[in-house]
């Protein structure tokens, strides 16, 4: 097996567990054409702490962190087992890069990472461990931690960044086919010139005064886990865009492949 991708993936709203849509098909054919990994490591942007930690159970529970949704999303199984083996490797690749990382036997996965694998691989037959975000640490710091973890993708682990460049709730829509925001659009735009500029600073510094970013990151835990996933990039690859679309009117489903 050679060297695998990388991933940033939007999820969105818990609906697209039970959704098929464009979105959705996207993941299941991207999951086709991608070797099948030894296991999953998803930097989630539903995990926010005041440290770094990573799940290490065996058998991790099945978090529903999400509230008011139909009955119908709270009975879907999701159960994939865990990896010990791979959070203690992380763990150490963490450490030996400056950012200690504590495993987590008690916490479970959470939507930002079953929400996604349920289309990718509905088997739930590979082991999954999250990783959370820190939110002392400064934002680029976020592509450290990508690089850090970056020789899992060597070792047949596929990395996931789940959350959205998007992500406004307060000013969401309703209808799922909403037209985007301009400030969505132009935020969407900005990431992805920066990206294909391999622009950094702007990437960790996109809360800069501008209207678009105010309105599109209000709060940065969706965007972070893409810097993870840039950060794991290596000489002589690209980030390119497998799937973009829109719902709710601020929520930008874009997805990038690092390979
Ligand atoms: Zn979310």
């Amino acid at each position: 097996m050679g060297r695998m991708p990388a991933l940033f993936v939007g999820h969105g709203s818990p609906m697209n567990i039970v959704a098929r849509n464009a979105y959705t098909k996207s993941l299941a054919s991207l999951a086709g054409s991608l070797p099948k990994p030894h296991a999953i490591l998803v930097v989630s942007a539903h995990w926010v702490r005041p440290d770094l930690r990573i799940t290490s159970s065996a058998a991790p529970s099945q978090l529903y962190d999400f509230f008011g949704f139909p009955d119908g999303l709270y009975k879907v199984h999701y159960e994939a087992a865990g990896s010990p083996g791979l959070a203690s490797r992380a763990a150490a690749l963490l450490s030996n890069a400056g950012f200690p990382c504590r495993e987590d036997a008690d916490r479970g996965i959470d939507h930002a990472a079953w929400a996604v694998l349920i289309h990718m691989y509905p088997d739930a037959d590979i082991p999954v461990v999250e990783l959370s975000l820190d939110y002392r640490m400064k934002h680029a710091s976020l592509f450290d931690i990508g690089a850090a973890l970056s020789p899992l993708r060597d070792e047949g682990i596929l990395l996931i960044g789940s959350g959205n460049i998007v992500h406004n709730l307060y000013r969401i829509e309703g209808e799922e086919n909403a037209t985007p925001y301009p400030w969505a659009l132009a935020f969407n735009e900005l990431v992805k010139v920066a990206i294909a500029k391999g622009d950094r600073e702007t990437l960790a510094h996109y809360a800069l005064p501008v209207e678009a970013s105010r309105e599109g990151v209000p709060t940065p835990e969706h965007y972070l886990p893409l810097l993870a996933v840039l950060g794991s990039m290596r000489e002589g690859e690209s980030a390119k865009i497998f799937h973009e679309s829109f719902q709710n009117a601020s929520i930008a489903m874009t997805g990038y492949l690092v390979s």
